[in-house]
This record gives C-alpha cells, sequence and structure tokens, in this order.
C-alpha cells in the first residue's frame, strides 16, 4: 500500500500550530509500516539548507482559467517528503496571510493531483483541512485518479470559502456549484468540496465527529454533515513521544521520573523560584495554548478574577487576539499570579513539568494535544467535558467500567462556566492534599501511552477500506 499525505504545514519543516504537529507525528510513525509520501508547500521560510531540500527532476506546468503555472518539485535528504513550489503559493511573510489564498491553495491541489497522477502513483490519498481538501474533487472531476481518498478534519471552524469566481479560475466547473457540492451561500467552500468528493472523512476525536454534527459544533455545515454520516467516524490524535518525553527533555533542569515524584518537586520548586513565587508548596496551576475564543480564555479569566487571593499559584503562557491577550492585563502586579504573552516552546516544557494541574477549559477541542503533554508531564489535566478532551481524559471520581481506552484521569468539567470551573478548583485543591490519589494519578498518567502507533492502526484500517481492490 502506498499513501501520499497532503497538508499545509509540517514539522518540523513549516508550523503555525498543532496541525503541524499531528501531521508531522503522524507520518514519521505511518513511514515506518507504510511506503508513505509527505508533501507540503515549499514556503520561503522553510530552512532549506538545514534540512537539505533539493529541486529534482519533477517540473510541470498546472493550466488555470488565467494562466499557465510552473511547478517545480523538491525534496528533502530524509524522509519522503515532496515540496511543491510556485513563488505565488510560496513567498510571502507567512503561511496563511495573503488574499489569494484561493488561488495558492488551488493552485497547490492541482500540483498534488498531477504529482499523484503521472510521477507518483498511490493507493490512497491523504488530505489534512481545507487547505488541500480540494484535491478530492479534482483528482474525480478533473484528473481521474483512482485511489482511495480521505479527508481529516482538524478543525471545522476553518473551512476556506471564498468568492464563487474560484469556480472558474481554478477550472472546478460551474456544475459543482451547488448547494450538495461546493456551494455555500453563494459562495464558494473548499472543504465541503472535500467533504462531498473524499471517500472517508475523520476528524481528530470519535467525539468531535459526533458533535460536529449538531449546530453548537457544526460550524453551519451540520446539515450537510448529517448527510454524509456513513461515512464520518473519529480517530484521536496521538503525540510524539520522542518529541515530549519528560525523561529527556533539555528544557527541563530535572529529567521526570515515572516511579517517583522528587524530580517533579524539584523542577516546581526551580519554577517557583524563576518566577518568584514566594511559597512553591503551595498548588500551581498552569495554563499554556492560543488566546482564543475557542480555548475558553474569558472563562478563564473570570475564574482567575475569582481565585485571584486563595491559597494557590496560577501561571497562563499563552499568544493569540488582543482582546483575550488584555484580558490578563490586571494581574500583572498579582504576588501569585504569572502571566507571560507570547510564544515560548522551552517555557511550555517547563511549566508543563511543574505544574500540579494544567487548566483546559476549551469552547471545543477537536482533538487537543496539550492535555495529553501535561498527562506525560505529571501535570492533573482539568478539561471540559468535549472532544479530544472527553475522549482522553476520565474524572478521577468516575467509576465508570467504560472508559476510553486511550485516556488518563484528571478533573472533567460538564461546562465551562464559573459554577462549574469553581467546583473544579475545590476538588482540584482536595486533591492536592490527597497525597497518595494525587500520586496515583500522576504517576499512572505518566505511563499512559498517547503515541501515533494506535492510531496510525486505525488509519490503516481505515485506509484499507477505501483503498481500490482492498486491502494490501
Ligand atoms: P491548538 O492546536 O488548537 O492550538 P493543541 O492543544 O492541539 O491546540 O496544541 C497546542 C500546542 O501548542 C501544544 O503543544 C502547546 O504546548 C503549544 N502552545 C500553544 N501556545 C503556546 C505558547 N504560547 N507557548 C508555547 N507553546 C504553546
Amino acid at each position: 500500500m502506498k499513501i501520499a499525505v497532503a497538508a499545509s504545514e509540517m514539522f518540523p519543516y513549516a508550523k503555525s500550530g498543532g496541525l503541524a504537529d499531528a501531521v508531522g507525528g503522524f507520518v514519521r510513525e505511518l513511514s515506518r509500516h507504510r511506503e508513505t509520501l509527505g508533501i507540503i508547500p515549499l514556503y520561503g521560510m522553510i530552512e532549506r539548507k538545514k534540512f537539505g531540500i533539493r529541486k529534482t527532476a519533477i517540473a510541470f506546468s498546472v493550466e488555470l482559467s488565467d494562466d499557465s503555472y510552473p511547478i517545480e518539485i523538491y525534496r528533502a535528504q530524509e524522509g519522503n517528503v515532496f515540496f511543491v513550489h510556485h513563488p505565488l503559493l510560496c513567498e510571502g511573510e507567512s503561511l496563511y496571510e495573503s488574499e489569494r489564498n484561493d488561488l495558492r491553495f488551488g493552485l497547490f491541489s492541482h500540483a498534488v493531483c498531477v504529482l499523484v497522477r503521472d510521477y507518483y502513483p498511490v493507493d490512497v490519498l491523504h488530505l489534512h483541512d481545507w487547505h488541500t481538501a480540494l484535491v478530492a474533487p479534482l483528482a474525480k472531476e478533473r484528473y481521474g485518479l483512482r485511489c482511495g481518498i480521505l479527508l481529516t478534519i482538524h478543525n471545522l471552524a476553518f473551512q476556506g470559502i471564498f468568492e464563487k469566481e474560484a469556480i472558474e479560475t481554478l477550472r472546478l466547473g460551474w456544475e459543482l456549484f451547488t448547494m450538495e457540492k461546493l456551494e455555500f451561500y453563494n459562495r464558494v467552500n473548499f472543504l465541503k468540496g472535500g467533504i462531498v468528493y473524499a471517500d472517508a472523512v475523520n476528524t481528530v476525536s470519535p467525539t468531535y465527529a459526533q458533535e460536529v454534527l449538531h449546530s453548537e459544533y457544526g460550524c453551519h455545515l451540520e446539515g450537510f454533515l448529517r448527510r454524509h454520516v456513513p461515512k464520518i467516524t473519529g480517530i484521536l490524535n496521538g503525540i510524539d513521544e520522542e518529541e515530549f518525553d519528560p525523561a529527556n527533555d533539555p528544557a527541563l533542569d530535572f529529567p521526570l521520573s515515572r516511579r517517583s515524584l522528587k524530580p517533579k518537586e524539584k523542577e516546581k520548586g526551580a519554577l517557583c523560584e524563576r518566577l518568584g513565587f514566594s511559597d512553591a508548596h503551595l498548588p500551581l496551576f498552569v495554563y499554556v495554548g492560543r488566546m482564543s475564543d475557542q480555548k475558553g480564555i474569558r472563562e478563564l479569566a473570570e475564574l482567575v478574577r475569582h481565585i485571584k487571593d486563595a491559597p494557590l499559584n496560577i501561571v497562563i503562557l499563552g499568544s493569540g487576539e488582543p482582546y483575550f491577550e488584555a484580558l490578563w492585563h490586571p494581574y500583572a502586579h498579582c504576588p501569585n499570579i504569572r502571566v507571560i504573552l507570547g510564544y515560548d516552546e522551552a517555557t511550555s516544557r517547563r511549566l508543563y513539568a511543574a505544574a500540579d494541574f494544567f487548566l483546559m477549559p476549551s469552547k471545543y477541542e477537536p482533538c487537543g494535544l496539550a492535555q495529553m503533554i501535561a498527562m506525560r508531564y505529571g501535570a492533573i489535566p482539568i478539561v471540559r467535558k468535549t472532544g479530544g478532551l472527553r475522549d482522553s481524559v476520565v474524572d478521577f471520581t468516575d467509576r465508570s467500567p467504560v472508559r476510553p481506552h486511550r485516556s488518563g484521569v484528571g478533573i472533567v468539567m460538564e461546562h465551562n462556566d464559573l459554577v462549574s470551573f469553581m467546583g473544579a478548583i475545590i476538588k482540584a485543591l482536595g486533591l492536592y492534599a490527597d497525597g497518595k490519589t494525587r500520586r496515583d494519578i500522576i504517576l499512572s498518567n505518566m505511563k499512559m501511552r498517547f503515541s501515533w502507533s494506535e492510531p496510525v492502526r486505525e488509519y490503516l484500517e481505515l485506509y484499507g477500506s477505501i483503498m481500490p481492490g482492498g486491502r494490501r
């Protein structure tokens, strides 16, 4: 079985968020089992020298309605990754800030089709999010590709919606501009096209696959998704266990152990000293993540307003929308609260390792990596019961015999309003005082396997069900 995985970002080459981590970790594991080709754009910011990226002999033109676009294919020295180059797609300061994203990712999608048709035939084409979703209709309607197509949705909130002229420019054909296909309120929706034409669609957790069928989470596609239910499943992401290994993390002063909490306590002491907290014995609550509505930042700030004088320490690390960053300005001088606005990988690792509790009150969470990293680094997650959080964390008081098979233990809130949140904090303080239960939870979480091997097995099953001629 040969597989091509096309995405707009992939760690370590190009990353703007969790999508790159997921695609990078997944491709690394998948290629241990099957012949796998990764395909991403060769953005200007990708360090060609560092990765030994060189031009190949493969070059072709993509004919769009207004012009002919010459494409060059590059390849990294290690790993089976192809990079698609055209100045329009690749030359810009950032991955997505452009007025012409319809043309950029439409062109990329055409290039993926040509590559797979003429140079690297595969059994399965695996697409990720709206940036590559258009490959599915193009492959079937324009390029006559016969491979199985899987579309993975990492976040339904981003759909790639553009003016309808894109239908013409990208040579999709007006017959695709219908409500059942790519049309969306008189505009064109790339993700919708992917959902229609893919042989299977999955979200990045089983719970999110259910949630998106309802208006609260469906981003106006819930009715449309309900019509495609038979081909929609959910597979929980993994994390790269080598990358997130608390026993071998250069950012930490004390490598953590899965048998003893001593190093974690020392790491916490070091962090509290660094941040100038006067009492390191108080429970430490941490948030690491984007400052956005999705992450429940408004609710978190409201909680902090109510508990700021309680006997605990809080650290918030995040960056994002100015409105949500500004919510933290009132806490600049609180002795037991530190707010770090920015993106800082090393600090995030130290926070995971030092924290007693990790706060993740997301409104919705397609999968979420942070709660898994937190558990591996011995921070007990406090999460809202939604999406991947629901599938990876069970409440420590939950005695139900049925529990998701790749889940750790934490504190689970039904909602993320203030009452639920206060209840969770009270539970956390009780747990902090109960040394034995807390120790057992932390050490069992640290031993939990959140690797990619299990998800890759599930994806291979799914590939087998969609590839022409059945499994090989
Ligand atoms: P999302 O992809 O929705 O942003 P995830 O939980 O899936 O959320 O992944 C977020 C990843 O980014 C985690 O690895 C988290 O540690 C990291 N991260 C988020 N914000 C920051 C920050 N300000 N500094 C360092 N790392 C961060």
